[in-house]
């Protein structure tokens, strides 16, 4: 059968882009064709370099991955490159896509880009209610302006782009850099590190009281999937564990530690930053639009994540 969809995917090395990968190689749908493309393909930041790599593939649906991600210290410390990066990337991709008569574009916000006060939970149409928190807020801003472009392009030119809202995702092909991981790749990396040398004090940072909903990266692939054949609103929609799988870092933390069987102690080193409190988000709309969903329990995913890393260590991005 001849290939009707030739699907791009940006940041398709990334964290959730191996995933997205894996989830479609699982299961080959017939009439698309996916092209996963990376930072070696693409300067996305520069135009030029993204029309040369969308006039290569003439994809008729985009995933739009790609930007500069990192955890809470890296947004600290670079709030001017994450607003630059991704404001460059986001408007070349969507731009090209609309040049190219792309049908179908679906970029990636993050619940970490929402009003820091704000009410709980979180839903959809709270994006804009107010400043992010001061720690990203280069990446937020960056983030939020793509739910604009998507409007504007749609009532001016009546292109199909949209956005889903993951929270914190992980699992396997994470970033491991201790400098700018998040803090599950970041805490399964030092936990690694202390292991191997024999240490048996395990120092996670901050308090370890914020809250966090995360989601396993396969799980976030397969509702990619989901919403690339099934999501045609402009309005973003949320993909997130339910309020009830909300668990602090201290709990993250114990849990990393049973999957490496680490009997020492954990202590936390209150002198650096917590970042945002909570975010707690609501998954109604995706239940309501896609009930059958199952996620992966926390538990089995964060075992299996570490059980990728003690087999992959050597070559992860670290
Ligand atoms: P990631 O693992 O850091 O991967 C980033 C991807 O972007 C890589 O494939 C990288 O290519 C590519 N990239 C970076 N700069 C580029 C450039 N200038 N030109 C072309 N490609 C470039 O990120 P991720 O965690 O998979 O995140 C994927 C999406 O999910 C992002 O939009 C992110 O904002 C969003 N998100 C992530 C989380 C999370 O917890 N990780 C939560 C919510 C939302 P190379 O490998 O070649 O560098
Ligand atoms: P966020 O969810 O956007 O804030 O990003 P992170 O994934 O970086 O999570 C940050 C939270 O985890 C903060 O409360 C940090 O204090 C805490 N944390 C504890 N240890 C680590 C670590 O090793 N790396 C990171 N990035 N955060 C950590």
């Amino acid at each position: 059968m001849e290939n009707s969809d030739v699907i791009l995917v940006t940041g398709g090395s990334g964290l959730v882009g191996s995933a997205i990968k894996s989830v479609v190689e699982s299961e080959k749908a017939d009439g698309e064709r996916w092209i996963f493309v990376t930072s070696k393909d693409a300067n996305l930041c520069d135009y030029d370099s993204t029309k040369a790599l969308f006039e290569k593939h003439r994809p008729t649906k985009v995933i739009h991955l790609a930007a500069m991600v990192g955890g809470l210290f890296h947004n600290m410390s670079h709030n001017l490159d994450f607003f630059k990066n991704n404001l460059n990337m986001n408007n070349n991709v969507l731009q090209v896509s609309h040049e190219m008569q792309v049908k179908k574009v679906i970029s990636c916000l993050s619940t970490c880009i929402f009003p820091d006060k704000i009410t709980y939970p979180i839903d959809e149409t709270m994006v804009h209610l107010g400043p992010p928190h001061s720690s990203n807020f280069g990446y937020s801003y960056a983030k939020r302006m793509i739910d604009v472009a998507n409007r504007a392009y749609k009532q001016q030119h009546g292109c199909n782009f949209t956005s889903v809202i993951p929270c914190n995702v992980f699992g396997p092909q994470d970033n491991y850099n201790l400098e700018s991981s998040h803090v599950i790749p970041g805490l399964i990396r030092k936990l690694h590190d202390i292991i191997s040398k024999g240490g048996d004090t395990f120092t996670v940072m901050g308090t370890g009281k914020p809250l966090r909903q995360f989601i396993y990266s396969m799980d976030l692939a397969k509702l990619f999937v989901w919403a690339l054949r099934n999501y045609e609103d402009v309005e973003p929609i949320i993909f997130s564990v339910d309020e009830s799988a909300e668990i602090s870092i201290g709990e993250a933390a114990e849990e990393i530690a049973r999957s490496f069987d680490f009997k020492g102690k954990i202590i936390y080193d209150t002198t650096k930053a917590d970042g945002q409190f909570k975010k707690t988000a609501s998954n109604a709309k995706l239940r309501r639009l896609h009930p059958e969903f199952k996620f992966t329990p926390f538990k089995e995913a964060i075992q299996t994540s570490v059980d990728w890393y003690k087999q992959n260590c050597s070559t992860a991005r670290n």
